[in-house]
């Protein structure tokens, strides 16, 4: 089995390839490694081959993992972590989310946003927020229609705990490459018009294991890598995983 740092090569060289064809700077895309399910040792171990930025999908997991890591990393090492939210954001834990992550990427309401820039500590930088996107039209996934994102744009601006950086998008998954740059492309107009209405946004997060690469040729600037990374996840985290046939 290969090692988290080998996994973490492969992944680079993706990226700098899909890059290269795109003819973008590889820098220009950040490497979010996300570890749900995962060991904080696991997470160490790839923090120790280049990873800054952790995203997890729920807090009651995170947060113990957060203080393993710091701790095994020690001052310098867990001062220099990001570590962002990815999964969706119930109202009960905003308090918890506003004092230890650095970033959500999951805000699909005005009111979330509200309540996590009133519970950032005043100590620490605003808190940095993607707006979720539904990309796909799917009924049954969280995110704002396209023609939402703009007024939420607009609401989250201007809370003072809240520093705006970009959108983010999950696509149906799919094995069809011009359907995924398709979605992508679309998140990316938007994220350009956005830009367009006045909004300093910097960061587009689109793209995981299985489709990075048509994610950084539609301008991806953040890619959430797990398996790619950690391997498979085998702990199932909140509904039994339904074995597909052909996966061991
Ligand atoms: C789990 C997860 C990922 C990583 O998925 P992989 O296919 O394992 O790379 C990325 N984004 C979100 C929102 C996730 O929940």
């Amino acid at each position: 089995m290969a090692t988290i740092g080998e996994n973490m090569q492969a992944v680079k060289r993706r990226i700098a390839r899909a890059a290269a064809a795109a003819g973008r700077d590889p820098a220009s895309i950040c490497l979010l490694a996300v570890s749900k399910t995962h060991s904080a040792e696991r997470i160490a171990e790839a923090c120790s081959s280049g990873v800054f930025a952790i995203g997890e999908n729920y807090v009651q997991e995170a947060i113990p993992k957060m203080q393993t890591v710091s701790a095994l990393l020690g001052g310098d090492g867990a001062a220099a972590l990001e570590w962002h939210l990815i999964g969706p954001l119930q109202h009960n834990k905003t308090r918890i989310v506003a004092e230890h992550f650095q970033w959500v990427q999951t805000i699909d309401r005005s009111k979330t946003g509200r309540r996590l820039s009133e519970q950032r500590p005043a100590g620490l930088a605003p808190l940095n927020v993607l707006i979720q996107v539904n990309i796909s039209n799917e009924p049954s996934k969280s995110g704002v229609s396209p023609q939402g994102a703009r007024e939420l744009a607009h609401e989250l601006s201007s809370m003072p705990g809240l520093r705006l950086r970009g959108l983010m998008g999950i696509p149906e998954p799919t094995g069809d490459t011009t359907l995924q740059r398709e979605r992508f492309r679309a998140l990316h107009v938007l994220f350009r018009q956005t830009q367009l209405d006045g909004f300093p946004l910097d960061t587009l997060s689109m793209g995981m294991s299985d489709d990075l690469e048509s994610a950084v040729a539609e301008g991806s600037t953040m890619v959430r890598i797990g398996t790619a990374i950690f391997g498979q996840r085998e702990r199932p985290v909140r509904e039994p995983q339904v074995q597909l046939a052909g996966q061991t």
